[in-house]
């Protein structure tokens, strides 16, 4: 037993994992309905494959031979933090047993069932108790996995490392007092005519215009392919296959396109690890048995954000590249200035759902969710209270009436799902790719390119300070490399603040 020895099961385990992803891709873009139920045995087994492989005799002996080989090297060596990567991630995995995974997974199968028909039915009540279940299940995970102050620490740590309900709480009460006033600004101000966005907008004419951002902001198409979903996501086999998809709409132009430059910054993040960490442990996501190269999740967002907002919602941007999408729909934009069609696609718009929220009203969504989630977790809200607690969010943060529950507190699948923790990295991610975008202005080459429409500096920044370095990185320790400061929403709400001056101006 060596470290080679170590390297060789992790490759392996990673080959498993990236599989599994191959599974999830077809599940989610070609598989016909038929195959549902061989596809979940198929993923079960596979996934039971995977966690034996990290947990088992031989994958322990194996880092504990590779530490001895590698007794001696500095800290940063390289060998010895996959070494460590791997010994900490399998230790989380380890901490759930086998019986509970199994359980969650039949208990996720099952609620998301329940919440189908629930939302389709507009009855919460139906799903009610499934949601107890969950929070009861996510319970139990928290439990196993230990927490110093507060349950919904370790589950949002299990998509955000270093991150927890503490500091997530002082993010959000300073983001809130700094986006109100914004909002509140935007909104005064005349609407924008977001109806010029709801004519007829040809499909395969979308999806060339967007294909071809797609590759300008470095997206390799020789390494990647864009298929038809419908939720888009991105999901990576090795670095030398990402898969992106995108869900276009005959009658909503922004929602095609900004999502597939959205899944082209997941995308590139992925596509620009370096090559030599593939099938090696940083490559892994040992807790959620999940091939990925990414950080973190709140990183990975601020990625797809940093392309889809910063960039793309610019002004500048669309200075470069509007003449090009008119050429593309020379009817159906005929009427539509620039300034017209920048104020559309940025125009705040509170709103019921989630997915459709704009830059300015996004993050009350998140925070909505992550509080419901805190209070879920530490019993401190009742599952049967919810849909009073989300009425009167939506009432004193954004404004809006919620006419039923589907469109209401049933409107996500996360909670069916067991995905409880995950809706903050949504929020850190925009902090984050405002500090990223910064940071990569602020070199010259990065701004010309900016100005011109040249994205390969950009692409190249981010490459080399952030894709590269893969998980061999904490999200802090990357993000304070990249940006001298730790996660501060200070450059976000500069972006927000000029975003809305030029708007109301
Ligand atoms: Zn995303």
């Amino acid at each position: 037993m060596s470290f080679a020895d170590f390297e060789t099961g992790i490759a392996r385990f990673n080959d498993v994992l990236c599989t599994l992803n191959v599974l999830a891709w077809d599940s989610r873009t070609m598989m016909p309905a038929g195959g549902i139920e061989g596809r979940s045995h198929q993923i079960a087994t596979l996934t039971g494959i995977a966690r034996d492989m990290a947990t088992g005799e031989a994958m322990a002996r194996a880092i504990e031979s590779a530490r001895t080989e590698l007794e001696g090297v500095g800290p940063d060596d390289l060998r010895l933090r996959a070494v460590e990567t791997a010994a900490a991630g399998i230790a989380q995995l380890s901490r759930l047993p086998a019986d509970l995974v199994r359980e969650s997974a039949e208990l996720k199968t099952r609620a998301q069932a329940a919440w189908v028909e629930a939302r389709a039915a507009d009855d919460f009540a139906a799903f009610a108790p499934w949601l107890e279940r969950t929070v009861a299940m996510q319970r139990t995970i928290a439990e196993a996995l230990g927490y110093d102050s507060h349950p919904y620490d370790p589950l949002v740590a299990m998509y955000e490392p270093d991150m927890s309900w503490e500091r997530l709480r002082t993010l959000f009460s300073g983001l809130r007092k700094e986006l109100a006033p914004l909002l509140e600004a935007a909104r005064n101000d005349p609407p924008a005519r977001t109806d010029v966005l709801e004519r007829r907008f040809p499909i395969d004419r979308q999806k060339a215009f967007s294909r071809e951002i797609a590759a300008r902001f470095g997206y390799d198409f020789e390494r990647g392919r864009l298929d038809d979903t419908a939720h888009p996501f991105e999901i990576s086999f090795t670095r030398g296959d990402v898969r992106i998809t995108g869900r276009f709409r005959e009658t909503w132009l922004p929602g095609g396109l900004f999502a597939v430059w959205h899944e082209v910054g997941h995308g590139t993040y992925e596509q620009g690890i370096d090559p030599a960490f593939t099938r090696s442990a940083f490559a892994c996501d040992f807790l959620n048995l999940y091939a990925v190269g990414g950080a973190s999740f709140g990183t990975h967002e601020s990625q797809s954000r940093l392309w889809e907002n910063r960039v793309a919602r610019s002004h500048r941007f669309w200075e470069l590249n509007y003449d090009a999408l008119r050429s593309t729909f020379s009817d159906e934009l005929a009427d539509v200035s620039l300034d017209d069609f920048w104020r559309a696609v940025n125009a705040p718009r509170p709103n019921l759902i989630r997915v459709e929220a704009d830059e300015l009203t996004y993050d009350f969504h998140i925070m909505l969710r992550a509080e419901i989630e805190a209070g879920l977790m530490a019993g401190e809200i009742a599952v049967a209270d919810l849909p009073a607690i989300w009425a009167e969010r939506m009432r004193t943060d954004l404004g809006v009436e919620v006419p039923n529950d589907a469109d209401g507190v049933l409107q996500d699948v996360h909670w069916s799902s067991g995905m409880i923790g995950s809706f903050p990295t949504y929020t850190i991610g925009n902090i984050m790719s405002a500090q990223f975008f910064r940071a990569a202005a602020a070199n010259a080459n990065v701004a010309d390119g900016l100005e011109t429409g040249d994205y390969a500096p950009l692409r190249a920044w981010l490459r080399e300070n952030v894709h590269r370095h893969g998980r061999s990185r904490s999200p802090n320790a990357l993000l304070e490399a990249a940006t001298g400061q730790s996660l501060s929403t200070e450059a976000y709400i500069g972006e927000l603040e000029d975003k809305v001056a030029r708007l109301t101006a």
